[in-house]
């Protein structure tokens, strides 16, 4: 649990907003679940913030918690924040408000699926086994195990939900999946931990036989799965549509325009159109790249 570095008038009235909501029990586990997934202290706090907020409002319009959902979210991110005059220390970033409750009401479900009996049955086995694994074989430290633990249960979860476990039915489709939801705003640290806990995790299943060879060669790129979905180059039509998107018209379009057309006719990467001066090119020549 963080110890902010001074409670702030705004955080005392936060948690009595989250109180009257009912949802007291959760304040805790919201700022402990927003830091195990690596976030600082600041973000922490700013998002705590957004859902009290949210809740505030939430318990004026007199909705349950279990009716939050986009059409609620949107009417308090479009309807309500730009009139809000609930408090001054209020967050009222759409932006934040929109990641804090994600991430809010991933925390909730996750909570209630792992409560789910038949799911804890043989996901539990599954685990004991694991983390049996994990302390003899691989003499790995509690804190480890817990966080590996943690995830390869959400990963059980979420693959098999109540049918039996079957690692040979998991796809590397289901991996992705898994990653690509579960990694969704974390560090570049906290997405690479949750990579290694899935190789761990196969590679104790490959020492019991099940074959897994192709899901652990895949994994090793869990960083860049983030990426994994952008195409490696745009279609001609792509390109097309891509130029015709700015407003040639004002300074500010044809200045994207062309850097655009750096980055696609000149292979030019970011930090060297940001660079580009006058000087650097061969007017003469025609667009020649001095440097
Ligand atoms: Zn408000």
């Amino acid at each position: 649990m963080p110890k902010f570095s001074r409670l702030r008038s705004g955080h005392i009235l936060a948690r009595r907003w989250f109180a009257k909501a009912g949802l007291e029990a959760h304040a805790d586990e919201y700022i402990r679940y927003l830091t195990e997934h690596g976030y600082a202290v600041p973000t922490v706090e700013c998002y705590f913030r957004c859902v009290a907020h949210f809740l505030h409002w939430a318990v004026q319009q007199h909705a349950a918690f279990h009716d939050v959902g986009d059409a609620l979210i949107d009417r308090f991110i479009h309807g309500h924040l730009p009139h809000c005059q609930c408090a001054p220390q209020c967050r009222r970033t759409s932006a934040d408000v929109h990641a804090a409750l994600m991430h809010f009401l991933d925390m909730y479900g996750i909570a209630r699926a792992t409560q789910a009996p038949i799911v804890s049955v043989s996901i539990d086995a599954e685990l004991a086994m694991f983390t049996q694994y994990m302390m003899e074989v691989r003499g790995l430290s509690e804190s480890t195990r817990h966080v590996r633990r943690r995830h390869i249960g959400e990963f059980l979860a979420d693959c098999f939900h109540e049918q039996p476990i079957q690692i040979s039915k998991i796809a590397l489709a289901d991996v992705v999946r898994f990653v690509m939801r579960r990694t969704r705003g974390l560090t570049p640290g906290s997405v690479k931990s949750v990579g290694g806990s899935l190789h761990s995790y196969l590679r104790f299943k490959a020492i019991s036989g099940t074959p897994v060879t192709a899901l652990i060669a895949a994994l090793p790129r869990v960083a860049l799965w983030r990426l994994g979905g952008l195409p490696d180059v745009l279609s001609p039509e792509e390109v097309r549509r891509l130029l015709s998107a700015f407003d040639r018209s004002n300074a500010t379009g044809m200045r994207d325009y062309a850097i655009t057309r750096c980055l696609l006719d000149l292979g030019l990467r970011r930090t060297e159109v940001a660079h580009l001066c006058l000087d650097d090119i061969d007017w003469r020549a025609g667009m020649n790249f001095r440097r």
